[in-house]
């Protein structure tokens, strides 16, 4: 099967389906990497943060398959912002990944409290595209006003803004920012795991009666139809599973289309609420954590 590609605004291509890897401990990240690159996908998604790098590079050598066919992205954590340790963040995090080139480097968040680091972090990730070592920049729960104040003081625009959207909580208003930067919208919690791994104030997204309804008439799952949701509106999926079954189903989603109808359905139940951490509460006090050497 050949996996749509999406072109970033450097030019470079994206497959439009990723494999996500949060909370996969660090022991089983390899195992699940491994069935992921067997089924098909070609593009993982890690995190400094997660502490799993190593596990997915592991995987990624182990799989055969050329390193050029492989689109591996990363993101750099907080505690890494600043011009030189965020330089230093991509030695570290390309040292686990076993790799020289990274081909997505992300900031995992906005320091808005301290947005003068952040945009520190930022100039060093500009200087790693312009030395090779990355192939495309980007940012992850960048609120309109932070791509703002980023494009004023900044030179390349993110190639990638990676954020919570699911049927529970669109962020429309992201998303058109996004689009009018001319960044790929890439949404987390694409099937709603934060609506089910985490106490919130809503159902899990799995259970929504609208969503079930629309999976039964194509004999797909409630994560599928999901999944086909993002797709048909242009955005990049991560679904994340440890679980051989489910990182097949949620791969199987190519053989089906959504009418207008029923996106429009999807998104009406769009509640406004996140499940992720404010933008606002997130500090180095609350959020730091020591990200290892290589
Ligand atoms: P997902 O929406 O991908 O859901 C993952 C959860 O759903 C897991 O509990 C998984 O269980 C379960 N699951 C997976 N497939 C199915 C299925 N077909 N049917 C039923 N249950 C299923 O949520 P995530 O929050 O993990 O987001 C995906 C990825 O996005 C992350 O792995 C990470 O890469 C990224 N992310 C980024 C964040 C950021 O701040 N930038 C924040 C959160 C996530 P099991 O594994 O047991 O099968």
């Amino acid at each position: 099967m050949t996996i749509p590609q999406l072109t970033l605004n450097n030019g470079i291509t994206m497959p439009q389906i990723g494999f996500g890897v949060y909370q996969t401990p660090p022991q089983e990240t390899t195992a699940a990497v491994e069935t992921a690159l067997s089924t098909g996908y070609r593009h993982i998604d890690t995190a400094a943060a997660y502490l799993n790098e190593r596990g997915v590079g592991d995987a990624i050598r182990n799989s055969g398959i050329p390193r050029s066919e492989i689109f591996i992205e990363t993101k750099v954590w907080i505690t890494d912002y600043g011009y030189d340790t965020t330089l230093h963040a991509f030695d570290k995090a390309a040292g686990k990944l076993g790799v020289d080139q990274i081909d997505l480097l992300i900031l995992h968040q906005a320091l808005p409290g301290e947005f003068g680091r952040t945009i520190d972090a930022y100039r060093a990730l500009e200087q790693l595209l312009a030395d090779g070592k990355v192939r495309a920049i980007g940012v992850s729960n960048f609120m309109r006003e932070h791509l703002t104040r980023l494009r004023s003081e900044t030179s390349i625009v993110p190639a990638v803004n990676q954020i919570e959207v699911h049927p529970y909580f669109r962020q429309t208003d992201v998303l058109t920012s996004d689009e009018e930067y001319g960044i790929v919208s890439q949404a987390w919690s694409p099937i709603g795991g934060i609506t089910f791994y985490r106490d919130g104030s809503h159902g899990s997204t799995l259970e929504d009666p609208v969503i079930n309804r629309i999976a039964e008439n194509y004999g797909k799952t409630p994560a599928q139809v999901m999944l086909r949701w993002h797709l048909q509106q242009g955005r990049q999926v991560i679904p994340k599973s440890v679980t051989p079954s489910r990182i097949a189903e949620n791969f199987d989603v190519f053989d089906f289309d959504l009418t207008t109808t029923e996106l429009g359905e999807i998104d009406a139940l769009d509640t406004g609420v996140r499940g992720g951490p404010e933008p606002e509460v997130v500090t180095l006090e609350k959020f730091g954590l020591d990200i290892p050497e290589a």
